[in-house]
């Protein structure tokens, strides 16, 4: 089996990330790695842009965006009083 190509090694990225790629597969984008620094580069990039945007979005959870209307967080408000 030849080495993966680095349009392989980005398919396989979000597999490799879950844990579910096959060993052999997982072993060829290992083996990528170490011959390809920019893929390296884009899987480090890759993995602190979800981290990031997970982050961000567990955050989401919990506070009001700034930007929502205080109208509309009141009528929101009303409407629990209501129910
Ligand atoms: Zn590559």
């Amino acid at each position: 089996m030849e080495g993966l190509s680095c349009r392989e090694f980005v398919d396989f990225l979000e597999a490799y990330r879950e844990g579910t790629l096959a060993p052999a597969v997982a072993e060829q984008f290992r083996r990528h790695m170490n011959a390809c620094p920019p893929c390296v580069i884009f899987l480090e990039t890759y993995n602190s842009t979800v981290d990031l945007t997970r982050s961000l979005c567990s955050e989401d959870d919990e506070i009001i965006p700034p930007e929502v209307p205080e109208g509309l967080i009141r009528s929101i408000l009303d409407a629990r009083r209501k129910g």
